[in-house]
């Protein structure tokens, strides 16, 4: 019998187990994918928010500046990789800078204590390749950005290692409540008894829900897609920087990545179905809109290494659903839109609070260890020229380079697939390692990576297995997207 069942491994079903790992508790995490943050926790915009861009009223606007000031003591734990590189938004006229003010007593109400309002002489100081047309702008000092799906790899295996238990490939098909148990089964005809049961499942929330309890709620959809430049082009920026809100989003934004890529997005585009491709002219419209925030020539198309969306599910209430349910043990936690990263700390806390209403009884656990070693750290790229040697070195030599564009080893490799989480998939992989996350997007090392995967595993890897683009998606590539926009030039 588990004491708590946790379904979804994304942020927030990560964040929760990790949470009460520090306690005396059985946890199961199942999860339908074969890894952990498959869904919108892996496609993201990555920035740990400041928390003055939802109202006081939310619990959006509630949760996420106490989730934003847990990162630092969090990346200390767990090497995930947090920057605290501060926000912007700026201002082009009238209109927006009565837009920063609105924000800034936002962030005033959910007791932000790091903000202020640049002009424009200090904005320039900040960043100096902002646009010459930013007049004014709101900083945020300790918002930044992060890995993400490093950010939930690192929970998932803290909380693995603290005891609990993770099921992949594990989708949650029915609930039963017995007496004072769930009684929960997968697809594929496991069946879990837990005293209490969290439904984190993202996309899914209310068809789980559903499962089990009285559902006055839907949760749908809402896309955003980006363009993502080679490693360095993040240089260009100091901060993450954003245009003003619009009533769906945060506004487009340019930002470095954490591992210092440059990223121009999201928009915010609802839709009924699941669509994780992306669109020229979407993209088109997100590199014209991305122009305006930096100075002529910042942005650089040739730097375009690839195209992705990212799914938020968002709820039919426009907030997060945080609560037990009529079938008390139930506990919802959907509808987990932006800014659900930055939230996760606060959104465990809330949910640990909900467990111990409901009658769990938490004793910490004396073995506890909140620490997790790193599998890779921030590193600048080394001249290529210099170590170039290293990728003729012999299979089975630990510093042999198996990804020339991101310089990554295979003792890196095979330290990744040994960890506590299964990792089956060369895409697994490259979000642990990042092989194949360079300028070649893995048409060098591809084989490489399978080659050390295959000698770990003691098998062939099936081909599904080694599908980098993951089953099916249509990404816009370099050559579409520069034909596309020397097209619009010349129109
Ligand atoms: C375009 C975009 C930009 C964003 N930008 C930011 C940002 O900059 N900062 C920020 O803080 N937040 C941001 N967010 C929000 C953030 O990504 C989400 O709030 C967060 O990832 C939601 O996490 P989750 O765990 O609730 O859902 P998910 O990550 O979707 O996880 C749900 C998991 O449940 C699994 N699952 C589903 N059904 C079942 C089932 N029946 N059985 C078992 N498992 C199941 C899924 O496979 C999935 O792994 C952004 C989101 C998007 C899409």
């Amino acid at each position: 019998m588990y004491d708590v069942l946790i379904i979804g491994a994304g942020v927030t079903g990560a964040s929760i187990a990790r949470r009460l790992s520090r306690y005396k508790l059985n946890i199961a995490i199942l999860e339908k994918e074969n890894d952990v943050s498959m869904g919108a926790s892996k496609a993201n915009s990555a920035i740990i928010h400041g928390g003055y861009a939802e109202s006081n009223k939310e619990l959006r606007g509630r949760l996420c500046y106490p989730g934003r000031i847990e990162f630092k003591e969090l990346d200390n734990e767990l090497n995930f990789g947090f920057l605290e590189n501060g926000s912007l938004v700026i201002a082009f006229d009238e209109d927006d800078e009565n837009e920063l003010k609105r924000l800034y007593q936002q962030g005033l109400e959910n007791k932000l204590d790091d903000m202020e309002i640049l002009n424009q002489k200090q904005l320039r100081e900040l960043e100096p390749n902002i646009s010459e047309k930013a007049i004014s702008a709101l900083y945020c000092k300790k918002a930044g950005v992060c890995s993400p799906y490093e950010y939930v790899i690192a929970l998932v295996e803290n909380a693995v290692d603290n005891g609990a238990k993770l099921f992949l490939k594990s989708e949650v098909t029915s609930i039963i409540k017995n007496e004072d148990s769930f009684k929960v089964t997968t697809g594929n005809g496991k069946v879990f008894q837990a005293k209490y049961v969290v439904n984190a499942s993202g996309l899914n929330g209310a068809k789980v829900s559903k499962l089990i309890s009285q559902t006055n709620f839907d949760i749908y959809p809402r896309s955003g897609e980006y363009l993502l430049m080679q490693k360095g082009s993040g240089s260009k920026l100091n901060t993450v920087v954003f245009q003003t809100p619009t009533k769906k989003s945060k506004g487009i934004l340019v930002t470095r990545t954490y591992h210092n890529n440059l990223l121009l997005g999201p928009d915010a585009i609802d839709s009924e179905e699941i669509d994780a491709d992306t669109h020229l002219e979407r993209l088109g419209i997100i590199y014209r809109d991305a122009q305006k925030s930096v100075k002529d020539n910042v942005l650089n198309i040739n730097e375009f290494i690839r195209s992705f969306a990212g799914l938020r599910p968002v709820s039919s209430t426009g907030d997060y659903i945080i609560e037990n349910t009529n079938v008390d043990g139930f506990i919802n936690v959907v509808g987990i839109q932006s800014p659900g990263i930055t939230s996760s700390p606060a959104i465990a806390k809330m949910v640990e609070e909900i467990l111990i209403s409901c009658g769990i009884k938490l004793e910490n656990d004396p073995y506890y260890n909140p620490y997790r070693r790193p599998i890779i750290k921030y590193k600048d790229l080394e001249d290529f020229n210099k170590i170039k040697y290293k990728v003729n070195y012999e299979f089975g030599n630990p510093d042999r380079l198996v990804c020339r564009c991101e310089q990554v080893s295979e003792k890196t490799i095979r330290d990744a697939m040994n960890r506590s989480i299964p990792c089956e998939t060369v895409d697994a992989l490259k979000r642990r390692s990042r092989a194949g996350m360079g300028f070649c997007q893995g048409s060098f090392c591809k084989k490489r990576v399978i080659e050390v995967m295959e000698d770990e595993l003691g098998r062939k890897l099936e081909s599904a297995e080694t599908d980098i683009e993951h089953s099916g998606i249509n990404r816009v590539i370099k050559k579409d997207i520069l034909d596309y926009l020397k097209e619009k030039q010349e129109e």
